[in-house]
This record gives C-alpha cells, structure tokens and sequence, in this order.
C-alpha cells in the first residue's frame, strides 16, 4: 500500500472508504513513542481508530461524521509527514548472547520487547546440562493460527515457535516459560540425542510425558528436561529427577552431536 496516497485519498471521507481507512490504519504504528512533532496527528490517529471501534459497535452514523471531521483537517503535506513518522517498521527481532527472538505474530513492539526480555531471562538462567542446547536458540513467536499447539521445536528450521498470547509472566507448568524450557529439551534430543538408559516408562513425569510428539522426539525427555531445572517446585517428581539429572551431566560430558554437526564455537569447546 502507498501509504501516502491512501492517506490523501481519505482526506475526504465517508462511509464507502471505510474498509480502505482499516487497511489504512493497520499498517501505522501508534503504540511506540511518539515521533517530534507528531502529537497532534497522533491522538487524531488514535481518536480515528476509537470510532472505527464505535462504528463496528453501534448502528451510528456519529463515528463517520468524527472521522471525516478529523481527516478534513488532514492537508496532502500533513499526511505524508504523519504517514512517514507512523509507518516505521516495527522492531520484529531481539539479539542477545547468541539468542534470537523473532515476532512472526500481530503482537505489538512494546510487548514483543517484553516477551523477548522474559525470554532471553529465562534461557539465561539455565545450567548444567540445560545450557547445552542454548547456543544459537532461535525462538519465534506466531499467531494462534500458525501454530497448532503452545509451542513446538521445529526441528527442520532448528526454531523454537510459540504462541504470541501464551503467557510469559511466570514459570507455572504450562505457562510460557515451562514451555520454552520443554521445547529446548526437544532440541536437547535433536543436538546429542537421548542418553544411554532413558526410557520414557522409566522418566516420565507429568501427564504430558506419555503423549507423543510429531516428529519422533520424547515428551517424556522434555518434561524431565523442564521440571528438573524447577526442581524443587516438583517434589512429586524427585525420584525421576533425581535420577535424571546425573544421567544427564554424565550424557552431556560425553556425548557428541547425533543428529547434526555442532555449531563452531561449540566444536571449538570439545564439547
Ligand atoms: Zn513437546
């Protein structure tokens, strides 16, 4: 879309350009901070996006009338500098540590920042053996739509998807951060494979440890994988964990990539 054209076009408004002012307003970014000199135009932005909220609401003619009182005092000359300070875009990827959180969701910029944040925190504050599957983490985060449960290791591109409305505010087994720890456990599996001695009778855990993934990898290895770094929030599963765990300092000591070659620095470690 020619943001600016559109724009000129809505100057006058009415009822028929409705559909195009929602394509319109889609693509303009009003969450962020606001660009020098752009306050005006944008709480008239903002007021423009209410009233299409009121006119999908209510069976009035009010909404079309503010609109087009607003977008009457718009000029060609205020459109194009509003449509350049609004169409900026967004911020869609956070590096950090060799960590890479992608937004491939409507989610906004301010709570992508926040989500990856969360995100890179928790996979900072893995050790040991869960460490080991954290180099070069991609994590990608999509719409309900794109993705058929909470997450999944997507063990072809080596991501990590999420949905973007899971929640991330805490560690509660289910909640964005078990999950991102579960899924690196699927990507533990697919970098070194399983250790010698596990079997998912003899290391299950919760109930999710006795379904099944959709490529072949152990939801009874990624489960243990998770509740053992919240050891102490699953006193249910001691006995598991405690036997999971020096298994797993033993296999990541030894162990060699199985599936695909190590990432460089981690060849060069001798891992
Ligand atoms: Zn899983």
């Amino acid at each position: 879309m020619n943001y600016k054209e559109v724009g000129i076009e809505l100057i006058d408004f009415n009822i028929d350009k409705m559909t195009l002012l929602k394509e319109w307003m889609s693509g303009l970014n009003l969450d962020g901070r606001t660009p020098k000199g752009q306050k005006y135009n944008k709480d008239g932005l903002i007021f423009i996006s209410n009233q299409i909220k009121m006119h999908k609401l209510f069976d009035s003619d009010l909404p079309i009338h503010n609109i087009s009182a607003t977008t009457s005092r718009w000029t060609p000359e205020s459109v194009e500098l509003m449509t350049a300070a609004f169409t900026k875009e967004r911020l869609t990827s956070i590096c950090s540590k060799g960590i890479t959180v992608r937004n491939e969701s409507k989610m906004t910029e301010a709570k992508f920042k926040n989500y990856a944040r969360e995100v890179v925190k928790t996979i900072n504050s893995l050790g040991l053996f869960h460490k080991k599957a954290t180099n070069d983490l991609v994590v990608v985060l999509k719409n309900k739509g794109d993705i058929k449960s909470i997450a999944l290791y997507k063990s072809n591109l080596d991501e990590i998807w999420i949905q973007s409305d899971s929640k991330i505010d805490n560690d509660l087994y289910g909640h964005g951060k078990y999950v991102l720890v579960h899924e690196i456990g699927h990507r533990f599996e697919a970098i070194y494979g399983l250790p010698e001695g596990f079997s998912d009778s003899k290391f299950a855990t919760t109930k999710y440890s006795y379904t099944m993934t959709d490529f072949g990898g152990s939801e009874a290895f990624a489960e243990a994988f998770a509740v053992s770094h919240w050891k102490d929030k699953y006193p249910e599963f001691s006995k598991v964990i405690d036997a999971y765990i020096p298994m797993m300092i033993e296999h990541s000591k030894n162990t060699i990539s199985k599936k695909r070659s190590l990432p460089a620095h981690l060849t060069s470690l001798g891992i």
